[in-house]
């Protein structure tokens, strides 16, 4: 198969678009002035300006699919959690063992020589995948729902970075690929369409790797494994993921709002899910899974406090290294593109990475980006929900609830953050406490209304 060229167009920065794109103009503003609303390309001072460059412009316009990034989230999130299920991808040792102690919620966590701690998981004898969420695996587990939370809260203990990158890699190659070239230019007779991210009307204008550390972690929400040797030799010490050694999205607009997505912090007990419907569509995820970790932080979501510290960022988009890497195919690279993306991740780690990292970038990637080729040809994004379902895992999430019991729980649930917000914000609460009522309410709110949905769940 000859492998075509990909050119990554990228979209204009914040500076570009105080530019009027009329080339008799050509003034800069202060402000950002406005779109052409057919490509949202290039701004114009008014319609003056739009109408002398017209001429010019109109060969480049073209109509462009917009696609908010509040309803493409859940996809990331959705393809994030296929990664999870790769059978290369290296899992907690929880989810092959057997559990002999109890490291129930509220166990205190101990703490090490080297001046960490964590709860300890204390891990016997091997067992089949089949059995997780057994009283065989977990035989002292305080509930049936600790367990199943367990189970989901070990599984999302898999390589951020590689995944991340991945994801951000697949955007870049299958979405800043596409332009708008009319028919009579194609090479197959066939007008191909622009497609561009968008939040809250402003394009998007940089993505890329955040790196630092998960706020407010407690202890006991981080995991430790020992792993009993059956021979009677000394067993084996695992930690599990460091809320300090974290990586998440971020993406910013032309007029600098700043959105943060993580998906990694269902390992450290923070609920935040998504529903994976229809997200799933072209992913290779269990029948079975309904949702999917996500942490959407926007403009409208401002009153949570920020659950990161930002050390550093690092753009994919804006990479020119990047560029080059994808250019190829995302059914192939050589050994100088994935050396160029293995590269990018070492910069971005500041250590060496491992070998199985290297190689689930590499694979990664080509997975998200056959998903996303498969969105982008079918527009699949045009059916996704103006508003995803965001949600907590253990409480059955308010808008997966029909009609008004459903109202009533979102509308409970607004008014108590809300009310902690304020807390929060006028230094009454601290971030902690903030969690905490967050966390408690969900498990009021589960018990009152019976079992709730998470993702994988049966
Ligand atoms: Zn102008
Ligand atoms: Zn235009």
């Amino acid at each position: 198969m000859p492998r075509g060229q990909r050119t990554i167009f990228l979209p204009k920065s914040s500076e570009d678009l105080k530019k009027c794109g009329s080339s008799q103009c050509a003034k800069f503003s202060e402000k950002q002035l406005k779109l052409c609303s057919n490509c949202a390309e290039v701004a114009y001072c008014d319609s003056e300006c739009q109408k002398a460059d017209w001429r010019d412009h109109k060969r480049h316009c073209g109509k462009t699919d917009r696609v908010e990034l509040e309803a493409f989230m859940p996809l990331i999130a959705v393809m994030m959690l296929t990664h999870r299920t790769h059978p290369s991808c290296p899992h907690s040792p929880a989810l092959s063992h057997k559990i002999i102690n109890s490291p129930n919620p509220g166990t205190p966590a101990i703490t090490f020589p080297d001046g960490s701690s964590a709860t300890l998981v204390l891990l016997g004898e091997r067992t089949a995948p089949n059995a997780l969420q057994s009283h065989e695996w977990w035989p002292t587990a305080e509930s049936i729902d600790t367990r199943n939370q367990f189970v989901k809260r070990f599984f999302s203990e898999t390589p951020l970075l590689p995944s991340v990158l991945a994801i951000l890699l697949s955007i870049l190659v299958e979405v800043y690929s596409t332009t708008h070239v009319p028919a009579s230019d194609a090479h197959d007779g066939k007008a191909q369409r622009r497609v561009r991210l968008k939040y809250r009307g402003s394009p998007i204008s940089d993505f890329g790797i955040a790196k630092g550390s998960v706020v407010n972690v407690s202890a006991e929400n981080r995991f430790v494994y020992y792993t009993i040797d059956p021979a009677g030799g000394t067993g084996t010490f695992t930690k599990g993921m460091d809320p300090d050694d974290h990586y998440w999205i971020y993406f910013t607009t032309t007029t600098g709002e700043e959105i943060t997505l993580d998906c990694g912090l269902l390992t450290f007990a923070y609920p935040f899910i998504v529903r994976a419907q229809p997200y799933d569509k072209f992913c290779d995820l269990p029948a079975a899974t309904s949702a999917a970790p996500a942490f959407f932080r926007g403009k409208e979501y401002r009153h949570l406090p920020d659950m990161h510290r930002e050390k550093a960022r690092f753009s994919v988009l804006r990479d020119a290294r990047m560029h080059e890497a994808v250019r190829l195919s995302r059914e192939f690279y050589t050994e100088g593109e994935i050396g160029a993306v293995i590269g990018f991740m070492e910069r971005v780690a500041g250590r060496p990475c491992s070998d199985i990292e290297k190689y689930l970038v590499h694979q990664w990637t080509m997975d998200s980006s056959k998903v996303l080729d498969q969105v982008v040809a079918s527009r699949a994004y045009l059916d996704y929900p103006e508003e995803p379902d965001l949600g907590m895992m253990g409480i059955p999430v308010p808008s997966f609830l029909e009609g008004d019991a459903g109202k009533k729980a979102e509308e409970e649930l607004t008014n108590y953050m809300k009310k902690w917000s304020r807390k929060y914000k006028k230094g009454k609460v601290s971030l902690d406490q903030f969690t905490d009522a967050f966390v408690t309410h969900a498990r009021e709110k589960r018990q009152e209304l019976g079992d709730g949905e998470g993702p994988g769940r049966r």
